[in-house]
């Protein structure tokens, strides 16, 4: 039997960006975020300088050194011996990332081989059975099972399963 697919996003999914900005925001500035003040922001929007986070996202290196987010790769190894794995970002919003991106990639999730990672920018391309992301802009237009991840822009996103953490992306797929 064929083996069902899932569309795992990388930004606030695999990769902790969000914690990444908060860490790069108080190296700037010397002023400390906790996600729970960010929540139900749009991204950026909850620093006081708002125009930093864009920056950030911009700046070489910012993407080739997120921090995994909790719990990712164990779960995510699982995963990819029982579905089709694939790691789906839309990198082309932010062109200098490809490279650090692919790098990252290598690095903390080397069993997610090249033709399991698609960089694009539109995900409605994407038919998958599954979709995990951060963004309902992308799960809003997927014909599959839809499930978002939070992160703090979404907190108030009502519309779609939510999984809290990896923790509950393992017990979802009863893994
Ligand atoms: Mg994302």
């Amino acid at each position: 039997m064929k083996q069902q697919s899932i569309a795992i996003d990388m930004d606030n999914v695999l990769a902790d960006v969000e914690g990444h900005a908060i860490a790069w925001y108080k190296k700037e500035y010397g002023v400390s975020y906790s996600k729970e003040q960010l929540n139900g922001q749009p991204e950026g929007s909850g620093f006081e300088n708002q125009e930093a986070f864009w920056r950030y996202v911009h700046s070489p290196g910012f993407f080739r050194t997120v921090p995994v987010m909790d719990g990712a790769l164990d779960v995510l190894q699982k995963l990819n011996t029982i579905f089709d794995i694939y790691v789906v970002s839309a990198a082309m919003e932010f062109p200098q990332s490809l490279e650090e991106k692919y790098e990252w990639l290598d690095e903390h999730c080397p069993f997610i081989t090249w033709k399991q990672r698609i960089f694009c920018g539109d995900k409605s391309v994407i038919h998958t059975d599954y979709m995990l992301d951060d963004h309902t802009k992308n799960l809003d237009h997927h014909q599959g099972t839809s499930l978002l991840f939070t992160a703090c822009h979404n907190t108030l996103i009502k519309h779609h399963k939510r999984l809290n953490n990896w923790k509950e992306v393992g017990v979802y797929f009863n893994i």
